[in-house]
């Protein structure tokens, strides 16, 4: 039996200038080899769970499992070693840093250091035509970019190390709907051909249909005694 992506027991989060935590959810479990879409308001925790999730915050309270190491004994470098090896994560702003080609972008990304060049650009190349861009990219500053090209380049970038997780935050600047779609068939089609689980954040529920999962961040935060 394969044990879950994700598991999570009494998660409570407070930022540390706040008074009352930002993010309660007594508990929540995902199965391996879900798309999850997981959708609320602007500020309902959406983020601030992705962070706890990807280990870039620890809850106030409460225990996380992923992929069933528990995230929550670890240390904050230990945290940050388990994310590079395990993890893709896609943050809402991207965090590509732009005076920067696209490859060396990729390359900072990559955590195997027995995987030689070749090989890394061998599979950037790979997940590029996937994703329907000019292999030419490569070479391009990531400035001369446009919104939806970055999109694509930091979700390769996630991919490089081949992750069991992904985890998505949707950029707020908006696609057009026909770039969107396009965007988002080969992301779950990457998702499923290389059996990643992935967490997909966004505010908008039309593209709901996508995802083999939907949860909404209130049904979390609104379940009692679990
Ligand atoms: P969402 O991604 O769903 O829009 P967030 O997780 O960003 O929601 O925010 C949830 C709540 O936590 C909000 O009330 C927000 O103001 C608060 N919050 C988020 N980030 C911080 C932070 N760095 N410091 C303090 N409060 C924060
Ligand atoms: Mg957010």
């Amino acid at each position: 039996m394969s044990s879950p992506v994700i598991k999570l027991e009494g998660i409570s989060h407070r930022y540390k200038q706040k008074n009352a935590p930002s993010l309660v959810i007594p508990a929540w479990q995902v199965e391996s080899q879900q798309q999850v879409f997981l959708h609320g308001d602007s500020g309902s925790g959406k983020s601030t769970l992705l962070n706890l999730l990807s280990g870039v915050l620890t809850p106030t309270e409460g225990s996380i499992e992923v992929l069933g190491e528990n995230l929550t004994k670890m240390s904050s470098a230990q945290r940050d070693q388990f994310r590079a090896q395990n993890i893709g994560v896609v943050f809402q702003t991207f965090n590509l840093i732009p005076y920067l080609s696209v490859l060396e972008n990729i390359q900072l990304a990559v955590y195997f250091a027995s995987k030689s060049q070749h090989q890394v650009i061998e599979r950037a190349e790979h997940l590029l035509s996937n994703l329907h861009l000019d292999l030419n990219i490569l070479k391009k500053p990531v400035s001369q970019l446009s919104i939806g090209q970055q999109q694509r380049v930091a979700i390769v970038r996630a991919l490089i190390n081949e992750p069991e997780l992904l985890l998505v935050d949707e950029p707020t600047s908006a696609l057009d709907a026909s770039a969107r779609d396009a965007f988002l068939n080969v992301l779950i089609n990457t998702s499923k051909t290389n059996n990643t689980s992935m967490i997909f954040v966004s505010h908008d529920k039309a593209i709901e249909h996508y995802f083999s999962q939907s949860v909404e961040i209130t049904a979390l935060t609104e379940q009692q005694g679990v």
